[in-house]
């Protein structure tokens, strides 16, 4: 159906979702993120919602299929924070609780999706539960989770639980080949690299300017090695950068040193653009210090993912001055 994105990688995924004899009332999908588990549970809510589907797809002629196109399907819920990042309250998982206890306006399914699922409060979670449990007749509900570890026991339980992997390699490299035929491939595949393999996220990247985010960062760090720019005016450059992605960089070069220091292979060393840097700080850095502060920013990544609140500025100033200290010959 046309403005439902078929991806690829997910064919495996949409027959195990749509060949079942029967439709389960709670599913989690769950994977990393990029793998598209939101196109994908679209792309499964027409279906479900559609009166005359296909094998393949929802028919997109039907009075159901014209509502979801038009983004205005009565039975289609859609449940998310009010901002990314912020927490899916109570009164909100209250309000779709009550109104899934209407008929299905449509008089055929409702389907509600639930994103990101880890974000639910204790006391939404739990609000929660007993739809989960007894959604009445028709009711379909997708959870969407890159961090299902994060969820209570008792929510996964109540799930069908799929598993969204990641593309292969050969097949992102295509697909993205499609959406950006305009970069050369070089530069596709560092935005893949960057992404870890997702070519939704490497595509968001290419749309967010991140090669030019990512250079000014491999330039700040040599800078900051040479003694041009203290700790505190990178954080203060690099304020509007994503904070996560900062620390994971930060810690994929952490991990690199510590890689090459054993094995003295240069593939071990990343990027083509930190390579450098990297192959003359293991020269001196200690390991036991690297493996200490790698396990700080990791530690950091988890807080800021569990939206604790952390100043961006400070927890930028104390990396790089760790970083410094570290890699500052004695
Ligand atoms: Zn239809």
């Amino acid at each position: 159906m046309p403005g439902v994105e078929h991806l690829p990688w997910h064919q495996p995924l949409w027959e195990a979702l749509s060949g079942r004899a029967w439709q389960a009332h709670a599913y989690l999908l769950h994977g990393p993120a990029g793998s598209g588990k939101r196109e994908l549970a679209e792309r499964f809510a027409a279906w479900l919602l559609c009166s005359q589907p296909g094998p393949q797809d929802a028919c997109g002629s039907c009075a159901s299929c014209k509502l979801y196109r038009a983004a205005s399907h009565p039975d289609l819920f859609i449940l998310q924070p009010e901002e990314p990042g912020k927490a899916i309250l109570i009164g909100h998982v209250r309000e779709l609780v009550a109104a899934i206890q209407q008929t299905a306006q449509q008089g055929g399914r409702k389907v509600i999706i639930l994103e990101p699922a880890e974000v639910m409060t204790i006391e939404s979670a739990n609000a929660l539960l007993k739809s989960l449990e007894e959604p009445g007749a028709g009711t379909v509900f997708l959870l969407l989770s890159d961090q299902p570890s994060f969820l209570l026991p008792t929510i996964k339980s109540r799930c069908v639980l799929q598993a969204c992997p990641l593309p292969p390699a050969g097949l992102a490299a295509q697909w993205l080949a499609g959406k950006l035929p305009e970069l050369e491939a070089g530069q596709r595949d560092m935005l893949l690299q960057l992404a870890g393999g997702s070519p939704l996220r490497a595509l968001e990247y290419a749309q967010d300017q991140l090669l030019q985010q990512r250079s000014e960062v491999v330039e700040g760090v040599k800078q900051l090695l040479k003694r041009q720019s203290s700790p505190g005016d990178l954080a203060a450059r690099w304020a509007k950068l994503p904070p996560v992605l900062l620390l994971e960089w930060f810690a994929g070069w952490s991990q690199a040193v510590l890689r090459y220091q054993l094995t003295q292979d240069d593939a071990d060393l990343g990027l083509a653009d930190m390579q450098p840097v990297l192959k003359y700080i293991s020269g001196f850095v200690q390991a036991d210090a690297l493996l200490q502060l790698h396990d700080w920013i990791l530690e950091r990544r988890v807080k800021l993912l569990r939206r604790a609140p952390l100043r961006q500025d400070l927890l930028l100033e104390s990396l790089l001055g760790q970083w410094l200290a570290l890699v500052q010959r004695t």
